[in-house]
């Protein structure tokens, strides 16, 4: 009998990852999506109060509401990018325990699951990119990376190789751990209640108006988060290694908080910059480190030598333009 498929049925108990298949990208499965109507919903109604809540922002929410909420938007994009991402997932530098507090009620503004959750599926990304066991795996197209992953239930491969993933670091943080903890009460307070209440009783804001503002930052913070594993994943040039799928994007990295050099990422994915520019006026997310560095918060933090990164992409670069790093280069 012919193979008829690429699928393997698995009937004994597999206890290492080798015993599985090698995944190789890009790969995707023919599969069937099973829709999570909970989450269908509840995308729906956030963009839907997005789109009311934009109209508010012109017509009727105070100057100080949409200011306020500019401030929480960009505290909770680099909560997301210095915390759940350089910090927790890649270890890219370390930080005392006030920083790593002030993160993770940074990370707690953007809601992007517990940054437990967030750093399993990172640190899955980062494994298996673009096969089926990388959670949003680009090779599916645009929507499918973006949020379409959010809105189906996870591949069967996501589910078998996440045990192979290693989150005793993790598991280990107490900060972590208290926002795992307290998920919803604490989620809950500092990502809807407070940014809604504060605009009321401060400014004078209605609930119909400070909602609708709070629920449109949300669905801005997400959206910034969900280019880098979209757009930067299919648009851009490889200059360190052409035989992967994420590419130098500067549209996302100036909305993204210095985080759409992307093919510089999965090349050095312990750099803390992110990026081979350093600290670039598109980098915010590595000037807060940098700050937080020169107080004594941050510490080791890890960098890729020129060297490095210059003989990587003579072996596996497309030869595009490395516009990333060339202004540093020439002043050596
Ligand atoms: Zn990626
Ligand atoms: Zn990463």
């Amino acid at each position: 009998m012919a193979p008829s498929s690429t699928h393997t049925e698995i009937t004994t108990i597999v206890e290492n990852e080798e015993d599985y298949p090698k995944l190789v990208a890009p790969q995707a499965a023919p599969r069937k999506y099973d829709i999570v109507y909970f989450n269908l919903l509840t995308f729906g109604y956030a963009h839907l109060i997005t789109l009311y809540g934009m109209y508010l922002a012109w017509t009727t929410a105070t100057w100080k509401t949409l200011i306020f909420n500019h401030i929480i938007f960009m505290l909770a994009a680099v909560g997301v990018t210095a915390g759940a991402h350089r910090l927790w997932t890649h270890r890219a530098y370390k930080a005392k325990m006030p920083l790593q507090i002030i993160l993770m009620v940074m990370n707690t503004l953007a809601f992007q699951n517990t940054a437990i959750h967030w750093v399993r599926e990172h640190r899955m990304h980062h494994r298996y990119s673009d096969t089926d066991a990388d959670p949003h795996n680009a090779t599916r197209g645009f929507f499918y990376s973006h949020m379409g992953w959010l809105l189906v239930r996870k591949h069967p491969e996501v589910k078998k190789r996440g045990k192979f993933v290693d989150m005793s670091d993790i598991y280990a943080n107490p900060v972590l751990r208290f926002q795992k903890k307290y998920a919803i009460p604490f989620i809950g307070t500092v990502c809807f209640a407070l940014p809604t209440l504060i605009p009321m009783y401060f400014f004078g804001e209605t609930f119909n108006t400070a909602w609708s503002i709070a629920i449109m930052r949300y669905v801005f913070n997400l959206h910034i988060t969900f280019l880098v594993n979209s757009a930067a994943h299919l648009w851009g040039g490889k200059p360190y290694d052409k035989n992967m799928m994420p590419a130098q994007n500067l549209s996302v990295s100036f909305v993204a908080f210095g985080e759409g050099f992307h093919n510089y990422h999965h090349a050095f994915p312990w750099d803390y910059r992110t990026a081979e520019l350093g600290n670039n006026w598109l980098n915010v997310s590595t000037k807060f480190i940098d700050f937080f560095a020169w107080i004594g918060w941050a510490y080791d933090l890890k960098t890729v030598p020129n060297d490095v990164v210059r003989s990587r992409a003579a072996r596996t670069g497309d030869g595009s333009n490395m516009w990333g790093y060339t202004p540093r280069d020439k002043t050596e």
